[in-house]
């Protein structure tokens, strides 16, 4: 195989140093030519003549070239390669030792397509990958809507699996926000600015509840009349729900669960009032929930005792306060988010029974996107 190559090497040598004479007597001659014609038109020796004769004189040269290449190659080489074939049998993906320049522009185009091609297959596959326009179909519809026409349609959003938070953006156009928001919950609330906040207003009373797992958290319905102000505006208790463990972090610190209390204005603005708990004693108001734990999921266990809301909130009402969202599909933004700083506790047994139903339903942290986060004095 190694003295093969300086034979070929010879052989392209003597081919370029053909074309490379006749292109030189082919300029020499185009030269002579322009020169004659100018002697005898006279009238024509502009340069404009003389280029034209150039250019025809070495397009000439060039389609010549490897025939008379061809032409000139040594005869005795063929039987020199052919004692090499036994070597080349090892390497099969080398090109023939003997090649006409014919087949050697045959070789050469067939390679260049073949890259093309290759091209071809994979810049559209990067591009379709990349950019999320192209995900988009024809007919308009935003991205999630293409995802929702796909099989995820079905998928019920959960904490694993498809329905993974990470997907739930896709999984219908009603969801979209989970993906695309800037201003989502929950986030690891730190660099927070100290100022004096203004304490909420609770105006909570013993109240009827009923009691529903709805295939997510174990959620509190309860009866109107519960309510708390902040910031001049009065929001009334919507429900009240937990997450196991805490959905925000304090300064990267998790806690054992939390509760959520959602509240509503009269112009649709929600407020959310979040309580995080920790492993310590009893807390009777969650016991009081546990005891009304509906046996099936879906199905709602009305109370016949009433529950006081107030037992649920920490003695120091210092609270963090940041825009976010709504932690679960459909992620709607504009959530105004009141967290205390004091955790109240529930007994190891407590958490233990709601981990029974939910082991884990907290979605993960979001970014927080420079927002702005306020800390009670
Ligand atoms: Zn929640």
């Amino acid at each position: 195989m190694s003295f093969r190559a300086p034979a070929r090497a010879h052989a392209r040598g003597d081919r370029w140093s053909v074309v490379t004479t006749v292109l030189r007597h082919a300029l020499v001659g185009s030269t002579r030519a322009s020169r004659a014609t100018s002697v005898s038109l006279g009238a024509w020796p502009d340069a404009a003549t003389r280029a034209w004769f150039s250019c025809t004189a070495v397009c000439v040269a060039l389609a010549l070239a490897p025939t008379l290449a061809h032409a000139a190659e040594p005869a005795g080489k063929p039987g020199a390669k052919t004692a090499v074939t036994p070597g080349a049998a090892a390497a099969p993906a080398e090109p023939p030792a003997e090649e006409s320049p014919e087949q050697l522009r045959q070789r050469l185009a067939e390679r260049l397509r073949d890259d093309v091609s290759s091209l071809k297959l994979n810049i559209p596959a990067n591009k379709a990958k990349d950019d999320p326009r192209s995900r988009r179909p024809s007919t308009g519809k935003s991205a999630p809507a293409a995802a929702a026409s796909a099989p995820k349609q079905d998928i019920r959003w959960g904490y694993t699996g498809e329905g993974a938070p990470d997907r739930w953006g896709q999984l219908t156009p009603e969801f979209r926000q989970c993906a695309i928001g800037t201003r989502q919950s929950p986030i690891d609330i730190r660099d927070t600015i100290r100022v004096d906040q203004e304490k909420i207003q609770f105006d909570y009373r013993p109240s009827k509840f009923a009691v529903v797992d709805n295939g997510h958290t174990v959620q509190v319905n309860v009866a109107p009349g519960n309510s708390m102000e902040v910031m001049g505006r009065r929001y009334e208790l919507q429900e009240f729900h937990f997450h196991r463990p805490s959905e925000e972090r304090i300064n990267g610190r998790q806690y054992d669960m939390v509760a959520h209390l959602t509240h509503k204005d009269a112009d649709g603005r929600l407020a959310t009032i979040a309580v995080l708990l920790e492993r310590g004693q009893d807390q009777p108001l969650i016991q009081a929930v546990w005891n009304h734990l509906p046996l099936e999921k879906g199905d709602t266990y009305e109370a016949p005792i009433p529950i006081d809301l107030n037992q649920l909130l920490p003695k120091d009402r210092g609270y963090f306060t940041y825009m976010g969202s709504m932690t679960t599909p459909p992620c709607t933004e504009g959530v105004l988010w009141m967290v205390f700083r004091q955790p109240v506790q529930l007994s190891t047994q407590q958490i233990s029974i709601f981990s029974r139903l939910y082991p884990m339903n907290a979605r993960p942290l979001q970014a927080g996107s420079g927002r702005l986060i306020k800390e009670s004095n």
